[in-house]
């Protein structure tokens, strides 16, 4: 496999977050998710969680994982974003850096090879959990819309994508 691979190629694509076969995952022992906020769970201008997210959040956690919102976004994004529910969240990740998936283990109680990771950036949420040996799934962004840092990595995803033939 070609370094760029080993970095950048999502072990999983996933059109929806709908579409995670949550059975197949709980057979293979993983315990956990990682979900990305913007643009996996809802656009970044998106401020509260809806009904339907909130579900399918649940549906996670029936199934038996732990779930943790896991943003590089503000405490304040974030914090608004779930307010009122008790999903769990860690913003100011640091993704592809190791310290917010370090700080995911030890809040969740889960080794992070039993971890499931979930984002729609190449950069930020692949590059971080292929780095740390998590299963990485990538969807595709809800929306074309993304906000102005964001935007600036998608122009290398949009080369990387290509070299890897995706
Ligand atoms: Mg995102």
């Amino acid at each position: 496999m070609s370094l760029l691979a080993k970095l950048f190629k999502p072990d999983l694509i996933l059109d929806r977050l709908e579409d995670l076969d949550l059975l197949e995952f709980k057979k293979q022992g993983y315990q956990a998710i990682l979900l990305d906020l913007d643009n996996t769970l809802a656009p970044y201008y998106v401020k509260k969680i809806d009904e339907k997210t909130q579900k399918l959040i649940e549906k996670f956690e029936k199934a038996g994982f732990k779930v943790l919102i896991f943003s590089n976004n503000s405490p304040q994004r974030v914090g608004d974003y779930v307010k009122g529910t008790a999903i769990p969240y860690l913003c100011y990740a640091l993704k592809p850096t190791p310290i917010g998936y370090l700080r995911a283990q030890k809040l969740l109680g889960v080794k992070l090879e039993k971890c499931i990771s979930i984002g729609d950036q190449l950069l930020t949420d692949v590059l971080g959990s292929k780095r740390m040996h998590i299963f990485s799934i990538y969807t595709k962004p809800l929306v074309k819309k993304d906000s102005l840092s964001t935007r600036f990595n998608r122009y290398f995803e949009r080369k990387i994508f290509r070299r890897l033939g995706l």
